[in-house]
């Protein structure tokens, strides 16, 4: 039988939390979670620089809260723990009971598998064995904690034009790798090999397992971590190839940028794909684009995300 866990919540309000946390500690609690308006607000301050968009649900659910969470199994033990650890202690505290199962992996219900074009279909892995339709690719995915569902808008419009535009036997560079989602679809489709980088090291290891899923190995494709905007190693591995594909499904603030290193990454004939554009900020990007000699060769736009399709301009 699964274990069955309470989740206890106790409410408090910012300037009561340290206080709050120290005396739970005090009595021996561990694994507390806190949530925090202002830490939040702080979280996004400082991470301005990925993030375009920001769930209005998030936020509405964060606003005001200040409130300390932690986890007890629900046994006698558990309860006893629980007594032991809000002695003395009068904030508000409700409890919630969970399966195991649901507390590991309760986003897991929201993804289900996924057409996408013409050619893929996306299957969150623990849907692996259900019928894929007639003339589509599963692409096996578990995206644990990194970004690159299929799901999201942004995603689905580089998966559309990876479809459209990777050569059989060609490379693909993915900038902003995430789960790995894009390399995965590009050698699925037909790519020889692809190399993916991400700033989030734990992206290296998800992507690796997904490319792993699809019976990909190492020999057609390397995941690496770091910053492609400033980290100078890192550029200097990139720079070393040319690739048929450069794909990148950043936010515009990172993709700007990164538009006056594109024409150096790309083969002769090769095609820069870039969304996570928000749709206000896509003339800003469409700019920095001519600006470094890349053409515009399509643009698509989905629930206010835009992807751009370019070239160098003068069709190398
Ligand atoms: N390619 C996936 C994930 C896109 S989310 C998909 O299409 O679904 C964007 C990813 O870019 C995130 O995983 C984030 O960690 C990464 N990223 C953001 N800024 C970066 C930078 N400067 N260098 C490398 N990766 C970056």
């Amino acid at each position: 039988m699964d274990t069955t866990w309470l989740e206890v919540t106790l409410e408090t309000t910012t300037p009561e939390l340290d206080a709050l946390c120290a005396k739970l500690t005090m009595n021996g609690a561990t694994g507390l979670v806190i949530e925090d308006e202002e830490d939040f607000k702080n979280f996004l301050e400082q991470n301005r620089q990925y993030w375009d968009y920001v769930d209005e649900e998030l936020l509405e659910r964060m606003k005001g809260a200040a409130r300390v969470k932690f986890y007890v199994t629900d046994d006698p033990d558990g309860q006893a723990q629980l007594r032991r650890w809000t002695a003395g202690i009068d904030a508000p505290c409700t409890t919630a009971r969970l399966r195991e199962n649901d507390w590991a992996t309760s986003w897991q219900k929201y993804y289900k598998p996924l057409s996408v074009g013409g050619r893929l279909y996306i299957v969150p892995e623990w849907e692996r064995g259900e019928p894929v339709p007639e003339g589509r690719t599963a692409l096996y995915l578990n995206p644990g904690l990194t970004f690159g569902t299929g799901n999201h808008a942004s995603t689905r419009l580089c998966l559309e034009w990876v479809e459209e535009f990777v050569r059989p036997g060609g490379t693909v560079l993915d900038l902003g790798c995430g789960s790995g989602i894009l390399s995965v679809a590009g050698l699925l489709l037909g790519a020889e090999s692809a190399l993916g980088v991400d700033i989030d090291p734990k992206a290296v290891d998800v992507a690796y397992e997904n490319a792993a899923l699809n019976g990909l190995g190492r020999d057609r494709c390397t995941f690496l971590a770091g910053d492609i905007l400033t980290d100078r190693s890192l550029k200097e591995t990139l720079a070393r190839d040319r690739w048929d594909l450069v794909l990148a499904n950043i936010v515009a603030d990172v993709i700007i940028p990164l538009s006056a290193h594109v024409e150096e990454l790309l083969a002769p004939g090769g095609v820069f794909l870039c969304s996570g554009i928000i749709d206000t900020r896509s003339g800003e990007v469409e700019a920095a684009l001519a600006r470094n000699g890349l053409q515009v060769l399509g643009r698509k736009e989905r629930d206010g995300w835009v992807a751009l399709a370019a070239r160098p301009g003068d069709g190398r």
